[in-house]
């Protein structure tokens, strides 16, 4: 059992001005295994005159300064590397070896990054007699989600400290430890007080008291399109800097001369990948209509290879869900599918019948799925995939694009310019050509409703950033 009770503001732990806690429960086992301060308005008030307080100094440090605390804070994260990944894997359900590469690798490689990034980027460029120079935006709000709990935190925190921001951080009440194992490391490393604060607490209260709080000048928000619609209209009011990580609903399409097995065990592997919990998650899979029944059969065996299990179980390859709220969602959303007709190959929505405890649901496969169908537009997080028949290219690009989201997307083509060209034309802000792999120094973000702004590499970095111009 981990039990916070402090909210770290202003370099010490301190106790909330609110009396509440938020339980944290295990996904595989349903039982509670921590517990945070429900946070309030007056804590983020605090916080957020410490950040400004700590700002004006930081803001003046060297990059090469900002950059030596980043070091540290990532060798803090490598130091408790298993301690991340077991906490994380337990909260989220995500299994173990995989918690360790993502959810406790990933950030490593972000705090890195960011110092990278601040020691080589050039702040000045002239322009006719202006020198235009670029500064720190100043207090950042940062609001993360459940899923990639210290991914999602590091793509945020480490480059605004790194561009001379300071931060106040509120993470998802459902799977917080994990930003308070960073409270514990920044506390270390003695990163100077104010720049780092974090209150933890529900979207309502503490969340929306940082989007509308009028000294803080920009509010970087990562998580579903509905909250980040409130956090755009509450921030508005101070006209404050929004930076938005949505939803997803991407496409894999699946080309007529692709390498079919290759193409459709890769589709199956990434909409699966953290149990079908990942935003930029492939949920849909296009294949062209006289290869749909073969691309089903293939699906459905290496889909059924996804054994369902406890976080820490080596035998599983699926976990359960983050929370009941979630599971119950997810098999909403599968019943809704065989009422509108699709059909169902495998999975299902009953939970599997070895599993009684623990947030599960099975692997589930839906074929001859039509574009207006709701399992087909919105955005299920959990592990169903879509599969949808296509004509022709042009077809297939039109159901791509048939969305309201638009963050992520893959393309299978024996020829990778045939790819790179219907990657062209689908609108979304990342698409893996032929299983191009995630890379964390490359911009991530939305088009449509799955966002505004770009997170990573200098893109990300540059988002923490003002303009000025000086005439000379
Ligand atoms: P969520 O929107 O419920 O919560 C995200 C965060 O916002 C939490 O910290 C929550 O407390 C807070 N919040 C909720 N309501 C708020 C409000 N009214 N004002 C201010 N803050 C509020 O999302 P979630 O369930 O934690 O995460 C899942 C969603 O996140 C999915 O839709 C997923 O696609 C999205 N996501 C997007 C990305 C991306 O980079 N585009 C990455 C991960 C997750």
């Amino acid at each position: 059992m981990k039990t916070y009770d402090k909210l770290y503001i202003g370099g010490e732990w301190t106790p909330s001005s609110g009396k509440g806690s938020f339980d944290v429960v295990n996904a595989s086992t349903e039982e509670v295994m921590g517990r945070i301060p429900a946070g309030n308005a007056a804590d983020v008030d605090r916080a957020v005159r410490s950040a400004r307080a700590a700002f004006d100094p930081w803001s003046r440090t060297t990059p090469a300064e900002r950059a030596g605390y980043l070091l540290k804070i990532q060798a803090g994260i490598v130091a408790r590397t298993k301690e991340i990944a077991e906490t994380i894997a337990a909260e989220v359900g995500m299994p173990i070896a995989l918690s360790t590469a993502i959810q406790a690798g990933l950030p490593t490689v972000t705090f890195g990054s960011a110092a990278q990034i601040a020691t080589s980027y050039p702040f000045e460029e002239q322009t006719g007699n202006s020198l235009v120079v670029r500064e720190p935006v100043g207090v950042v709000g940062c609001i993360t989600p459940w899923n990639y709990p210290l991914h999602i935190v590091a793509a945020k925190v480490a480059p605004a400290i790194a561009a001379g921001c300071t931060v106040v951080l509120k993470p998802s009440e459902v799977a917080p430890l994990s930003a308070f194992i960073l409270a514990e490391i920044i506390d270390s490393v003695r990163l100077p007080r104010g720049v780092f604060n974090l209150v933890s607490g529900d979207g309502q209260t503490v969340g929306e008291a940082i989007a509308g709080h009028a000294d803080i000048d920009m509010v970087t928000f990562t998580g579903s399109t509905q909250a980040g619609k409130r956090v755009s209209e509450v921030a508005s009011k101070t006209v404050k800097r929004v930076a938005l990580e949505l939803g997803g609903k991407s496409a894999t399409v699946i080309l007529d001369d692709a390498d079919l097995v290759k193409a459709v065990t890769a589709g199956v592997q990434d909409c699966y990948l953290n149990s079908g919990q990942t935003c930029s998650a492939c949920t849909r899979m296009l294949v062209p209509k006289a290869k749909h029944d073969e691309a089903v059969r293939i699906a459905k065996q290496v889909a059924e290879a996804f054994t369902p299990g406890g976080a820490f179980d080596a035998t599983t390859k699926l976990g359960p869900l983050v929370s009941k709220i979630q599971q119950e969602r997810v098999r909403g959303y599968i019943k809704k599918g065989i009422e509108e007709g699709a059909t169902l190959v495998t999975g299902g929505p009953d939970q599997p019948a070895n599993l009684p405890k623990g947030y599960f649901v099975r692997p589930t496969v839906f074929a001859n799925v039509k574009s207006a169908m709701i399992i087909a537009q919105q955005e299920i997080f959990g592990p169903v995939l879509c599969i949808i028949p296509y004509d022709d290219e042009d077809d297939a690009i039109r159901i791509a694009n048939d969305s309201n989201y638009g963050l992520g997307g893959a393309v299978w083509a024996a020829n990778a310019e045939d790819a790179k060209r219907v990657a062209r034309r689908i609108r979304t802000g990342q698409i893996a050509i032929n299983g191009g792999g995630f890379n964390p120094t490359a911009p991530f973000g939305g088009f449509k409703q799955s966002g505004r702004g770009r997170e990573f590499g200098k893109w990300g970095f540059e988002e923490f950033l003002e303009i000025k111009s000086l005439q000379l």
